[in-house]
């Protein structure tokens, strides 16, 4: 099973045709069916890896301002516990300091994207956060700690933006040289260069030598999710799709994207 890093944009993508949401809609028939999905999410964040164990995770709406539907919009996919467990014993082993959260529901970086992908919400579903305060190289160890899962048939995905300027996005930066656009083309350019030619360390150092990497992430949680997948995933990394779009300010949440691609 292949590890997955996907740019989820705005929860307008359920509503929305676009080219990523067509992507993501091929995407789930064209891979093996898992047994379960473990999702890093750049909408939950922890001082420690933390893992959620519903058995039936509620929704979480967590944006404002968007049309009705979307707070009307379910994924009942059931949770599960045994593959918490079983991720808490690897991080354990691995030295990290895992916790569980028995009520978290399914946040929008996690259900938006499913439910493009496996539309049914018939596979188990398990979250797991990011931490902020920890870097690149740390989330990347995360990763490599959950490797062995995918030989179980879990599909972990990191789900959180390759490009996330939400200063732009705010209209804070009216005065800078370069456009939102270019900063983000740059940026996704060298990002995946950097990772389809395994420059790990480039990646990992991404916040000194990447272009426009603060512009792009003012915050880092959108692009964390990125490390723990590659660390997750084989030494063969592709990017298998790439589109970006702008979302409309007025309707944005904090978590939603400017512009957004993905990559394997
Ligand atoms: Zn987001």
């Amino acid at each position: 099973m292949p590890a997955l890093f996907v740019s989820h944009g705005s929860p307008m993508i359920v509503l929305d045709e676009s080219p990523a949401r067509a992507f993501l809609e091929s995407l789930g028939p064209d891979l093996p069916r898992p047994t379960a999905i473990l999702v890093i999410t750049a909408h939950f964040e922890a001082t420690e890896p933390t893992l959620t164990t519903a058995a039936k995770p509620a929704m979480i709406y967590d944006f404002g301002g968007f049309p009705e539907p979307l707070y009307r919009m379910t994924y009942p996919a059931p949770g599960g516990p045994d593959l918490a467990a079983k991720a808490a014993g690897l991080l354990r082993d691995a030295g990290f300091s895992p916790r569980v959260d028995p009520s978290r529901g399914l946040d929008h970086g996690t259900w938006t994207p499913l439910k493009l992908m496996y539309p049914a919400a018939d596979i188990p579903v398990v979250q797991l956060s990011v931490q902020p305060h920890r870097d690149a190289r740390w989330h990347f160890a995360l990763g490599q700690a959950l490797a062995p899962l995918r030989g179980e048939g879990v599909l972990i995905i990191g789900s959180g933006a390759l490009t996330h300027d939400l200063r732009a996005f705010f209209g804070r930066r009216a005065q800078v040289a370069s456009s939102p656009e270019e900063n983000a083309e740059a940026f996704a350019t060298w990002m995946a260069d950097a990772i389809e030619t395994g420059r790990v360390d480039d990646v990992l150092e991404w916040e000194t030598r990447a272009p426009a990497a603060l512009q792009n992430h003012p915050t880092p949680e959108h692009v964390l999710p990125l490390f723990v997948a590659m660390g997750a995933g084989g030494p063969s990394r592709r990017r298998i799709h790439r589109s970006m779009a702008f979302s409309d300010p007025i309707e944005s949440d904090r978590g939603s994207s400017l512009l957004f691609e993905r990559i394997f």
